[in-house]
């Protein structure tokens, strides 16, 4: 198939949208981004890179970043994570307290803010702060084969200001003993983690240790694979994961700042990005896109 005459067509029918969603206004940072922006790229296991519209334009990754997190925390601690951090999806919002009160500060999984803050404190233990994002960054560069890839520091800073929701998770998971570190440097981590400035163009390229096929970059075993897109497709998009698994079919993590990471097993790495959010804080825009992308090429898991 012409995969670049699909990705222009679908930049040129977004670019046309005018019901776009709201950008996330609770990090102020976030609230200055251009809500006309989209962008598409699409690196395919054969080794092929589409990309249109907007790709090549950086935004804040923000939790599209628990995903490399917990590829890192897996490694480090294999299956004892689960101790910690449950795997079903929440059925609440991305930052709901409510569900952690009734289950002893034990989030339910590790997309979640709660459980990403775990996941983060887990890979903080016994080291500083610097290391871990240092070891997140060459992460994620050795993925996508870009060394540019940094973090935005004026975004990690606004939502340091304004993180009182994030705090008061961490605090409440220290008062059940469910967090390690001092709760100050666990969100602090947290924080600069969510703030990876990337294009599309080089998060398609950095998903692609997840596609299982092709030469991309083998930075995970495959069975541990499988499980982190199996976590992806039941709990990526939040209390809108079932209704992103029924339109799209595919494994998928969004974020505030729009962007969304889908995985085509054996197949791609999509990239999807506008700042426009739906009422579930997922891209309005690019939940869109890839619906539309998995009908076009039968790339959903069920076909
Ligand atoms: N840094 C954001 C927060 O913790 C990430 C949330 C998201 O992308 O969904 O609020």
């Amino acid at each position: 198939m012409d995969m670049q005459g699909t990705v222009d067509a679908i930049a040129d029918a977004m670019a046309g949208e005018t019901d776009r969603g709201a950008v996330a206004r609770y990090i102020p940072e976030l609230a200055k981004v251009d809500p006309a922006r989209f962008g598409i790229a699409v690196a395919t296991a054969d080794g092929g890179l589409y990309a249109a519209g907007d790709a090549r334009v950086p935004f804040s990754i923000q939790s599209v970043s628990k995903v490399f997190t917990l590829a890192l925390a897996l490694g480090q601690r294999g299956d004892a994570l689960w101790r910690r951090v449950g795997r079903e999806p929440s059925g609440h919002a991305f930052n709901s307290i409510l569900q952690l009160e009734h289950e002893a500060g034990l989030p339910r999984n590790p997309f979640i803010n709660a459980g990403a803050l775990v996941v983060t404190d887990t890979i903080l233990e016994g080291h500083q702060p610097r290391e871990v994002l240092g070891e997140l960054l060459r992460f994620v560069r050795a993925a996508s084969g870009d060394e540019a890839i940094h973090i935005d520091e004026a975004v990690a800073a606004s939502e340091q200001r304004t993180g009182h929701r994030n705090t008061a998770l961490a605090e409440f998971m220290a008062a059940h003993g469910n967090m390690v570190n001092p709760v100050a440097l666990t969100c602090g981590t947290y924080f600069h983690q969510c703030a990876i400035e990337m294009t599309c163009v080089q998060l398609a390229l950095a998903g692609r240790f997840l596609v299982g096929a092709g030469d991309g970059p083998h930075l995970v075993a495959p069975p541990r694979m499988r499980r982190i897109l199996a976590l992806m497709m039941t709990c990526g998009h939040y209390d809108a994961s079932g209704d992103f698994a029924y339109r799209v079919g595919l494994p998928g993590k969004s974020g505030v700042g729009g962007g969304i990471l889908v995985i085509a097993p054996g197949r791609a790495s999509v990239a999807v990005w506008s700042p426009g959010l739906n009422r579930n804080g997922n891209s309005a825009l690019g939940t869109r896109a890839v619906e539309r992308l998995a009908r076009e090429t039968g790339w959903s898991v069920f076909e």
